[in-house]
């Protein structure tokens, strides 16, 4: 009988944070897959754990996946835990989780500390609906199109930044999003823990006197609705409703979507639109 993989949360910072039923399943199964077994070892040490431990990072984790599966089928139960936080979540373990999921094999997750639940419910910023952007691409073009994209995104923004980066994302948000409100979790339930509310520019200010240290999660608040709204009709109201639909029509709609959709943007009637264009 094939073995089950064991997605186990550890804590992001404070050790108190592993669960009672994680603790026994790190005890429990044939090995540990761990993305820096090193930093895995103080955990294993401080809680009396003697399970094997073997790699599985970023740079391996195509081929490991393969080899972890293939262990898996062969009836061995293994946890996979990552350097912090709930495995699958800004990591590798989601390609473990697929492969596994293909091949057949049970996965379980064994729920617990993560960073971006933990930094969101302190930001005091609406948490009913929220978008989850993790760390944003390096690639240039592809970070453009991300940050272009997050623009317009009425929901919470959480991203997971380095340190080394956070000045230069901290510009980049100015420039796509201007000055919203922003809170920083920084060193989330460790002992130096701080919960920063700014704006994007207040931040800016604060990083220029002091060096950014430690683990970051930045909530930002998303575009607000009304306003949003306000300035799309103060920009279509600058056309007549003439230009507005041939606008749309120049664009490649057919006339009666494009009379449509004047008269959403203008929150008129269909009729309206059509009495002006008489
Ligand atoms: N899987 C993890 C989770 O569930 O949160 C996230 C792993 S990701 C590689 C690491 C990033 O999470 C850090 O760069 C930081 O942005 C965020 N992070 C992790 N621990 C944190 C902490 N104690 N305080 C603030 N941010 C933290």
């Amino acid at each position: 009988m094939a073995g089950k993989l064991y997605l186990c949360a550890t804590p992001i910072g404070n050790l108190g944070d592993i669960t009672a039923r994680t603790l026994e399943c790190l005890k429990q199964v044939d090995i540990i897959a761990a993305e820096d077994t090193r930093n895995s070892m103080k955990l294993m040490t401080h809680f009396d754990i003697h399970t094997p431990l073997t790699c599985y990072h970023e740079y391996n984790k195509y081929d490991k996946a393969d080899k972890l599966v293939g262990e898996l089928l062969a009836g061995k139960d293994i946890a996979l835990i990552t350097d912090a936080g709930t495995p699958a979540i800004s990591d590798p373990g989601e390609v473990l989780v697929r492969k596994c999921q293909e091949a057949g094999v049970g996965v379980t997750s064994l729920p617990g500390p993560s960073a971006v639940i933990t930094a969101l419910t302190l930001s005091g910023l609406p948490t009913r609906r929220f978008a989850f952007e993790g760390f944003l691409p390096q690639d240039k073009t592809e970070r453009r199109e991300i940050l272009k994209e997050l623009k317009d995104e009425y929901r919470t923004v959480v991203l997971y930044e380095a340190p080394h980066h956070l000045i230069n994302t901290l510009s980049e948000l100015n420039e796509y999003f201007g000055d919203r409100k922003l809170t920083i979790a920084r060193e989330l339930t460790k002992k130096h823990e701080e919960i920063l509310k700014f704006t994007v520019c207040e931040a800016l200010s604060y990083y220029e006197h002091e060096e950014p240290r430690g683990e970051f999660v930045l909530v930002l608040e998303g575009r607000d609705r009304q306003k949003a709204e306000a300035e799309k009709r103060a920009f279509y109201e600058e056309m007549s409703p003439k230009e507005h639909v041939e606008k749309y029509i120049s664009e490649g709609m057919d006339r009666k979507t494009a009379m449509k959709q004047a008269a959403k943007d203008r929150g008129v009637s269909k009729r309206d639109i059509y009495n002006a264009l008489l």
